[in-house]
């Protein structure tokens, strides 16, 4: 089950990897958009994390939810609204519970991942982070018990099937079948959030 403090934990370790990994996601970014995707998850998860930092929280969905209210004002670009939607359905989703169990987790992520196709006005293939979102959560469904080595290595392959997509979606969706042969930005990202839980986990 996953607790309060490792809710914050989970975000904190994302903030460091985004950090870390700002300037791999920037390049991935610049190839098929306008470079920037980096500098909006290392300044969204850094404010998400220090807002966590200085909070006190009852359960892991009241975390989730001050993550995804700073997600959604300071990522900014295409991602902010989309990540803090997820976030946002993550927190309501699981809301009430003092822990979070692997099935209600399992529930979250369906939620979650349906919102961003709402919101995005997208759906798998379209070459977005759905496309790690989206394989993910189906892998998910049919698990009984959380295995992070696992998570990751499904996680890693849905990143690298973004190469093959052609984007419909957002500014990589200009380079048309240009576009084809290069990583999705917001699905490596995507991937870095839920390796980082996979590693509070392990
Ligand atoms: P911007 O494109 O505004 O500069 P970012 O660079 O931060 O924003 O985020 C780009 C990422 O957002 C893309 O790599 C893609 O994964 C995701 N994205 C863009 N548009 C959509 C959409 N309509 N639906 C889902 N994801 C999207
Ligand atoms: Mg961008
Ligand atoms: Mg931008």
């Amino acid at each position: 089950n996953l607790t309060t403090q490792e809710t914050i934990q989970w975000i904190e370790r994302a903030n460091s990897v985004f950090q870390e990994k700002k300037d791999e996601l920037t390049e991935l970014d610049q190839v098929i958009g306008d470079g920037d995707h980096g500098i909006n998850m290392a300044r969204g998860f850094q404010a998400a994390a220090e807002k966590l930092q200085a909070g006190s929280y009852a359960t892991p969905s009241d975390a989730l939810k001050d993550a995804a209210m700073t997600l959604l004002s300071k990522i900014g670009g295409a991602s902010g609204p989309l990540y803090g939607s997820a976030f946002l359905k993550l927190s309501s989703s699981t809301k009430g519970a003092e822990t979070i169990s692997f099935d209600q987790f399992k529930e979250a992520m369906s939620e979650a991942t349906d919102s961003l196709k709402m919101r995005g006005k997208a759906e798998e293939s379209d070459k977005t982070m759905i496309d790690v979102w989206g394989p993910f959560t189906a892998y998910l469904q049919v698990q009984s018990d959380v295995q992070p080595d696992e998570w990751i290595e499904k996680l890693a392959d849905a990143k690298e099937k973004t190469k093959d997509m052609q984007a419909n979606k957002g500014r990589a969706a200009y380079y048309k079948e240009k576009s084809v042969g290069h990583m999705d930005a917001g699905a490596a990202s995507t991937y870095y959030l839920f390796a980082a839980l996979a590693e509070i986990l392990k």
